[in-house]
């Protein structure tokens, strides 16, 4: 059997040119449209393969499992299957379009049934997230915050190369791409002020992340070593964590973000597989000085994913404001887990786990508002001749990334959020 990241594999779906969602992508997503309820697919092109047809069809008919898990409302029950069946499943949806086979290609009724068009289709939150953990894992952001904030001789904390720093973050707040929000108040306390204020953030900004699933949970009291890790991986997400720069900076001594950090984040719709993401794989970044050896990997553990982040003002077109990697990031996601689990902290199916924002050297690769304009210093102009420091009610802000190689591209399509007057 060929795999289902063949390069040579082509659909007889139609891909249009660039377009993330060739057949050796196939990522997991949770769709409703006007007909049907809420269900599990699969993005090919500008369709969506409707699992949940494609079950009734009888095409997963031999993989051995419970096909009532197409029909949930979230994929958690499909994911904790485990990777036998979401290989199983994947490889089978790569036959079902491959232009080599007849089975779906040839049957019209069929097409109808499980054939949809993305455009006619809305996209629901994907997981239902118990814990939602954010690391700081980029080195270049880390070393640009610690300079703006800190001191620029030791932009780095002392304790930062030898630990993944993170914190837990809040799952209820963790939308889909496509929703919009309010403004968040928050407590500041201006540098001119004697007193704090509650009011409107006026440093509302963006994270550019990405964000990895857990796959498979372990008990309390279990460890997982980086080499097991990407067992516990489902596959990864685009990531927008909204951060309130003025409430952070009042709130976080000591205990690091709290009210600043959990008004609104927003993943990408459609999960793409580790599977997927398995021929971008690159070597990770030359960690200096020597990490515990728990923290010791082998391997290419970083993936070389295209990210970038634009504004869209109200009434105007985008403008990119940002163009970095995933292989900037110092920590791997398999030295985050192993790091999250070394005291037996358990994790379960569905679990979030971000990277921190993802800032590259270069000035035009920063993550984040903040960096990208040092504090409000060196503002960005709009495509209308707008300038902006931090995020203006009206603007969208859109998250895109993609690997590529060798003619293959496997991408994540868009994270997307509208910020909306305070109330
Ligand atoms: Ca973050």
């Amino acid at each position: 059997m060929i795999s289902a990241n063949d390069p040579s594999r082509r659909s007889w779906v139609t891909i249009p040119a660039n377009s993330d969602f060739t057949i050796q992508n196939l990522p997991f997503g949770i769709f409703k449209t006007a007909q049907l309820t809420p269900r599990a697919g699969i993005a090919i092109g500008e369709h969506i393969l409707d699992l949940a047809a494609a079950a009734e069809l009888g095409y997963f008919n031999d993989l051995n499992f419970d096909l009532a898990v197409f029909r949930a409302t979230t994929l958690n029950d499909f994911i904790a299957l485990g990777r036998p069946v979401w290989r199983a499943v994947r490889d089978r949806v790569a036959s079902l379009l491959d232009a080599q086979h007849t089975t779906l290609q040839n049957d019209a009724a069929a097409q109808a049934r499980c054939l949809i068009l993305q455009s006619a289709a809305t996209m629901l939150l994907p997981i239902q997230i118990g814990d939602y953990t954010d690391f700081y894992s980029s080195i270049d952001h880390a070393t640009n915050m610690g300079k703006m904030l800190r001191d620029p001789a030791n932009a780095l904390l002392p304790n930062w190369k030898h630990i993944p720093v993170g914190y837990h973050g809040r799952a209820s707040s963790v939308v889909v791409s496509g929703n919009q929000f309010r403004r968040p108040k928050g407590q500041q306390k201006p540098a001119d002020a004697e007193v704090p204020v509650l009011g409107p953030t006026k440093l509302l900004d963006f994270e550019l992340e990405t964000a990895f699933v857990i796959g498979r949970s372990t008990q309390l009291g279990e460890t997982v070593s980086t080499a097991q890790a990407e067992e516990h991986i489902f596959g990864m997400l685009l990531f927008n964590d909204w951060s309130a720069r003025d409430v952070q900076g009042w709130e976080y001594i000591p205990l690091g973000p709290f009210l600043s950090k959990n008004f609104c984040s927003v993943v990408s719709p459609w999960i793409v597989t580790l599977d997927a993401l398995e021929p971008f794989r690159v070597a990770g970044y030359t960690q200096e000085p020597k990490v515990l050896p728990y923290l010791e990997y082998t391997g290419n553990c970083n993936i070389d994913i295209h990210l970038e982040v634009a504004i869209r003002p109200e009434a105007a077109s985008e403008t990119v404001v940002c163009r970095s990697n995933y292989k900037y990031m110092y920590w791997t996601m398999e030295q985050q887990l192993a790091h999250h689990t070394c005291n037996g902290c358990n994790i379960n199916v569905g679990d979030l786990m971000a990277s921190g924002t993802i800032s590259g050297p270069d000035e035009g690769s920063f993550g984040s508002m903040m960096e990208i304009t040092w504090r409000g210093t060196k503002p960005v102009t709009m495509s209308d001749g707008s300038e902006r420091k931090f995020i203006n009610d009206g603007d969208t802000v859109i998250v895109r990334g993609y690997a590529e190689k060798n003619g293959v591209r496997v991408g994540f399509g868009e994270c997307a959020s509208k910020v909306l007057p305070a109330s």
